[in-house]
């Protein structure tokens, strides 16, 4: 995980310090001797973290962190800071001001790279969601309505506690519910595991000196099962423990706490695992929308052009692979124009709503209808003889033309009639081209011979032979 990270301190050792260590695992460093500078630099650069020190004269870090939020620019980049040794006040009040999380002085190797790690997740998964959502608005996808970032917040989480210290499980529960949270305490690995595997959980917090197992056993076993692979696992631990942490964070646990327990950091810790979590769930969701609105035509609900042409060319490697026919039919309203200016354009819209319906009532599963455009339409069915494909599109052309088109709303009765163009493929070594102009061509030649029929291409026969049929509704 490469990364731009501006580290902003009034001690030109510690800059050198930050820089050389960040450097050694390839980060992208940029230096800040004071907060006017930081802001300067944010104001040019692509910076995806910032480690930020507290204590700097003219302008002091807390407030260098207020002005970051407050431009849009950098509202959401990840800022770190780093504050005496377990100095509670300035913790909270760095929360206040927007920090994301704590480093003590003196720096630490592991802690520093587990907050950056932990950060830099959150990031890439924010700066993925704004450029799907980029995306999805420049195909400018119908109905969609993105909730603004900030309703991605980190309270109302269920997190369960498996913790031996009684008096850290009850101070825990404490501070995460102060939070807003809904906090649960577990008594055993055995109960842990049923927890994961029933309940919605968004976080789970581990002693690393629980009795009944082995922590690190235990989260090497939640990492590699499928329904706790991705669950947020945060560590407490002993500061007699803290050489087991770095084996913790490479079997995939995600932060830790050293105790005692300081609110300000389980507080910090919780926001931006729990905010990770939200912001993947809905990274996926909006990404199964997006798909499906890309795919789908928005009037009728079927699939659109897009779809289509993806889909028939899997078909035809499917048939080719299979020796099987398969055959594509075009279908087109007869005179759709004369139907929007008699009756209107909203009634126009409830007969291609009601066509697709008749259409998707009348196929089969396999067979895939979609939506070319305007009031045309295409099947792609495979399987069936060139007999047996013609039946169908004059059975599909049939219960269009049979009944009536009625709307109760509008008290209107419409007829209308449909022209089928049917390409058809025993070899299936046609390509997608191929089989749409041969549809296309047919459909010209129903249209041609008065509508309301069904035309059909062969295309293995040596003479091209067509096959016309036309029956009075
Ligand atoms: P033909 O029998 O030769 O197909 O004649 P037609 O009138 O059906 O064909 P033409 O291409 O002349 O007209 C198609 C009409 O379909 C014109 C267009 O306004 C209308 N149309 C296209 N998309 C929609 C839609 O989404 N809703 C409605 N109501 N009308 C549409
Ligand atoms: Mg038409
Ligand atoms: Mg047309």
């Amino acid at each position: 995980m490469t990364a731009r990270i501006l580290v902003v301190d009034d001690t030109a050792s510690n800059r050198k310090l930050f820089k050389h260590k960040l450097e050694q695992k390839y980060y992208q460093v940029e230096l800040a001797a004071s907060g006017h500078e930081a802001l300067q630099i944010l104001e040019k650069e692509t910076i995806d973290l910032i480690i930020l020190d507290v204590m700097m004269p003219i302008m002091d870090g807390f407030e260098v962190c207020k002005r970051i939020r407050s431009n849009p620019k950098t509202s959401l980049t990840p800022i770190i800071m780093a504050t005496a040794l377990r100095d509670s006040e300035n913790r909270i009040q760095g929360l206040k001001c927007g920090a994301d999380d704590f480093l003590c002085k003196p720096i630490d190797d592991i802690s520093l790279f587990a907050r950056i790690r932990s950060l830099l997740r959150l990031k890439m998964i924010m700066d993925e969601w704004i450029l799907r959502d980029n995306a999805a608005k420049k195909f400018s996808l119908e109905g969609r309505q993105e909730p603004p970032m900030a309703d991605v917040k980190s309270g109302n989480a269920s997190i369960y506690i498996f913790e031996n210290n009684q008096a850290d499980e009850k101070l825990l529960q404490e501070i995460l519910r102060s939070e807003k949270n809904i906090v649960s305490t577990l008594n055993s690995s055995e109960e842990l595991i049923e927890a994961v595997k029933t309940q919605d959980i968004d976080m789970l917090i581990i002693s690393l000196e629980v009795t009944d197992i082995d922590a690190l056993k235990l989260c090497s076993k939640l990492r590699s099962d499928n329904y706790s692979r991705y669950l947020p696992i945060l560590i407490t631990a002993e500061q007699t423990n803290s050489d087991r942490l770095a084996l913790a964070l490479d079997l995939g646990v995600n932060d830790y706490i050293i105790k005692p327990i300081e609110p300000s950091e389980v507080i910090a810790r919780a926001r931006t695992l729990i905010k990770r979590k939200r912001f993947q769930e809905k990274l996926k969701e909006n990404y199964e929308t997006s798909l499906s609105l890309a795919l789908t035509d928005s009037l009728t609900g079927i699939y659109n052009r897009r779809y289509l042409l993806n889909h028939l060319e899997h078909k035809i490697e499917a048939a080719f692979n299979t020796d099987k026919p398969l055959s594509v039919m075009v279908l087109d309203i007869d005179h759709f124009k004369k139907i929007n200016d008699t009756y209107g354009h909203d009634a126009g819209d409830q007969v291609l709503i009601e066509l697709t319906q008749r259409i998707e009532k009348n196929i089969r599963n396999i067979d895939i209808v979609a939506r070319l455009g305007g009031e045309e339409f295409v099947i792609v069915v495979p399987d069936l003889n060139p007999e047996q494909a013609l039946d169908m599109a004059n059975r599909l052309r049939s219960v269009i033309a049979e009944d009536v088109f009625t709307f109760t709303k509008k008290d209107l009765e419409i007829s209308v009639t449909v022209s089928i163009g049917v390409a058809t493929t025993c070899k299936a070594t046609q390509s997608q081209d191929q089989l749409l102009k041969h549809a296309d061509l047919a459909l010209y030649e129903a249209k041609e011979n008065g509508r309301n029929i069904v035309t059909q291409h062969n295309l293995d026969a040596s003479t091209s032979p067509i096959h016309e049929t036309r029956e009075k509704a």
